[in-house]
């Protein structure tokens, strides 16, 4: 499926127009949030409580470093879990097998209306009345192999349906790549920020791209850009850390490493 993405023209300084930040249920990366965690696996491999309860664990791991990078720009945040389907009893074998597959963009927020809320409103509006928690996002955690994404809500997705794009959700699949490595908390804290506006400061194709280059020299600790380390080796840079509300004032030079709206997909 195209990634339901507008291109939007910037208009002023420091605008940031395609970001996600202050939009949808996961808007600054400070306050308290709550966490939404979904196990689904296909009939044929449903999720076992030992390997729910690692990844559980990486949820939490990725919150403590969210938490202590956030402190490094003068902001708090704190985090509130909540899991359904942790005994494997979430079953689904129509699960995307990819950002790109059809549905996949709205894979998560079925899954959470499955659990028997009425609305994607009706989830925000329940965190807000019931948990003390002012912004709220979920993750669905699949038993199945592909890259990992977010489903982020921008400006523009928000204005053409505010009911429709409003939860903040990203997929995160079993593992990834030739050696079907499995997603760690690095993997689950970049999904995350992405939800509260941050871009991918890493290109798919390396060889050939300007941008992929100065990223790799100007933020080699980004965990928008880093691949196969430990959370605990990366850092939120300083484009990131403006696009999540970290820091207020952002740099015009910022921009030039936005990526290309046509092309662009969170991943
Ligand atoms: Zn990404």
């Amino acid at each position: 499926m195209t990634p339901i993405r507008l291109f939007v023209k910037s208009n002023m300084e420091n605008d940031t127009s395609e970001s996600t930040r202050n939009v949808g249920s996961a808007k600054v990366l400070s306050g308290r949030i709550f966490v939404f965690s979904i196990f689904v696996g296909p009939a044929s491999d449903p999720w076992k409580p030992a390997d729910v309860e690692r990844q559980k664990q990486k949820v939490v791991e990725a919150e403590r470093w969210l938490k202590m990078q956030a402190l490094r720009y003068g902001k708090h945040v704190e985090f509130e879990n909540c899991a359904f389907g942790s005994d494997g009893s979430f079953i689904d074998n129509g699960m995307p097998e990819s950002s790109r597959s059809v549905g996949a963009y709205f894979y998560p927020g079925k899954m959470l209306l499955k659990m028997g809320y009425r609305s994607f409103d009706a989830i925000i509006e329940w965190v807000r009345n019931n948990t003390g928690c002012t912004q709220c996002l979920a993750i669905v955690f699949t038993n199945t192999y592909g890259r990992s994404f977010a489903c982020h809500v921008n400006k523009e997705l928000y204005r053409y349906n505010p009911h429709l794009f409003c939860l903040e959700c990203c997929i995160i699949y079993k593992g990834f790549g030739p050696d079907y490595e499995e997603s760690g908390a690095a993997t689950i804290a970049h999904e995350m920020l992405h939800l509260f506006g941050a871009w991918d400061l890493y290109e798919l194709d390396e060889e050939d791209s300007v941008r992929a280059k100065k990223t790799a020299i100007m933020f080699p600790k980004s965990i928008m850009n880093c691949k196969g380390r430990t959370i605990w080796h990366m850092q939120i840079d300083e484009i990131t850390a403006w696009l999540v509300g970290l820091r207020e004032e952002g740099k015009d030079w910022y921009r030039w490493f936005e990526p290309h709206q046509e092309e662009y997909l969170c991943v």
